[in-house]
């Protein structure tokens, strides 16, 4: 088949993208601008809520970038200058580093509007996408076992419709109900996070820097206090609003027993009246959502269907950060499909398809079994004590320890910082 094939059906396509987050919309773009007929299925319609910090390091920004999206201000993005820390006694400004392989500002949109921009760059790129479209599960060739094609529920259809192609995208978050409807469940062995967030409005909108506060206490026993292996987040929205939240991984042993909503809240009691996270100012419920770290699900490619975004547990297990992953796994994703249906059905297509575990591998691997340890030290309520203590006072650590944990290093060239990190990502071994 060649990539500019078209099928008669509007159920069938060359590729169904499940999901219109960052990482389907992303994948739904370049698949489309490829020549190839694209059906993104989405269950909501936009502009919809998503559960989220709101906040995009370099990293993030640079996906938007190639994907040639317009970041300047003039745009509707906020801006930011770096990240400022604040724990153990000490508040530190980090500007984001210098680098050739990222931009050197980060940006604050609200996934209302970020995500539907997203989808409709998808659209004008070719993809056909379906909102109200809910897909339950994977069609599976009886004989080969193959993945050709979804079954979805939506609008008024009460009966469920299938949609068919040779190749599926797994973009459904989170859920990775797909995934599951296959056999593809979670890693126990890897880090999961979870995270919840409200918006106030306070007069701390507007801000040149991402805030993150260091210092969790879980004080339900207060006989006992326990750091916790995480961080709250103050994001300025710039409209009169701000996003706050805070996120906890999965390697401490209050996870699970963990009320976050409640740590929510009592965290922000105890931050300045002025600053407005009280009650009266709160927008809407308090939102929150797991975050699956580190390729917690995996394979992320097996008869024809490629799991990409949270779907394959792509969100960095330093930082909590996953829209930049999304879109960066995507776009690995949508290459490698491009290719596959280029060459004939058989060896030769599995054999590009096969390229996209890899090229995550060689793009993230290292990296993130790093993060994976790094997850299983912090939580060890001793080792993030020590850590908040005696490394937060340390300027120049700290410029280290933001690189390493935003992964904004240049790989090649890099200065000294870079060729560290580099060598510590080099010598865990891939994940
Ligand atoms: C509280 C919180 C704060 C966060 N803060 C940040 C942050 O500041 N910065 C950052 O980079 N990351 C953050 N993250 C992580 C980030 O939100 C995710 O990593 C990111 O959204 C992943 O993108 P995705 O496209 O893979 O999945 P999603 O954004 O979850 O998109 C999945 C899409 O699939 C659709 N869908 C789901 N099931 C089906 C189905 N069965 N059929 C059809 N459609 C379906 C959904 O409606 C959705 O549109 C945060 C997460 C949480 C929970």
């Amino acid at each position: 088949m060649s990539t500019t094939s078209r099928r008669s059906s509007d159920q069938d396509a060359d590729v169904i993208v499940v999901g219109a987050g960052p990482a389907g919309s992303t994948a739904a773009t370049y698949l489309a601008r490829a020549g190839l007929d694209v059906l993104l299925l989405e269950k909501g319609v936009f502009p919809r809520e998503k559960v989220c910090g709101d906040g995009l390091t370099p990293r993030g920004v640079k996906q938007l970038i190639d994907l040639g999206i317009d970041t300047r201000p003039e745009a509707g993005w906020l801006h930011n200058r770096g990240l400022r820390v604040v724990g153990g006694g000490v508040r530190m400004e980090l500007d984001w580093p210098e680098l050739a392989t990222f931009p050197p500002y980060g940006v604050v949109r609200p996934r209302q509007d970020f995500d539907e921009l997203l989808a409709r760059t998808a659209v004008k790129a070719g993809a056909r996408l379906r909102e109200h479209t809910t897909v339950v599960g994977a069609i599976t060739d009886e004989r080969t076992g193959r993945v050709v094609g979804v079954t979805a529920r939506g609008g008024a259809e009460r009966t469920p419709v299938s949609f068919r192609a040779p190749l599926v995208l797994g973009c459904d978050g989170v859920s990775a109900r797909l995934a599951l409807s296959v056999g593809i469940d979670k890693r126990d062995d890897r880090p999961m996070g979870v995270a919840v967030r409200r918006y106030y409005t306070s007069p701390r909108t507007h801000d040149d820097y991402l805030e993150s506060h260091l210092e969790l206490w879980d004080r339900s026993d207060p006989a006992n206090p326990v750091l916790l292996p995480g961080y709250g987040w103050i994001f300025g929205m710039g409209d009169g609003t701000v996003n706050v939240g805070l996120g906890i991984l999965s390697t401490s042993k209050a996870f699970g027993s963990t009320d976050y909503r409640a740590l929510l809240r009592s965290w922000l009691d105890g931050t300045p009246e002025e600053w407005g996270f009280r009650e009266d100012n709160a927008l809407g419920r308090i939102g929150g959502a797991a975050l699956p770290m580190g390729f917690n699900r995996t394979p992320h490619y097996r008869d024809g269907l490629l799991l990409v975004g949270d779907a394959g547990g792509m969100v960095n297990p330093f930082n909590g950060e996953g829209i930049g992953y999304a879109m960066e796994s995507a776009r690995l994703a949508a290459e490698c499909v491009v290719q596959a249906l280029a060459r004939p059905d058989g060896p030769a297509r599995e054999r590009a398809l096969a390229g996209y575990p890899a090229a995550l591998r060689a793009a993230l691997g290292s990296y993130y079994r790093l993060g994976n340890i790094f997850s299983r030290l912090i939580g060890n309520p001793v080792v993030m004590r020590t850590a908040t203590r005696y490394g937060l006072p340390r300027t120049t650590l700290m410029r280290l320890v933001l690189k390493l944990l935003a992964g904004l290093y240049d790989v090649r060239d890099g200065d000294l910082m870079d060729r560290l990190i580099t060598s510590a990502t080099k010598l865990a071994p891939s994940a």
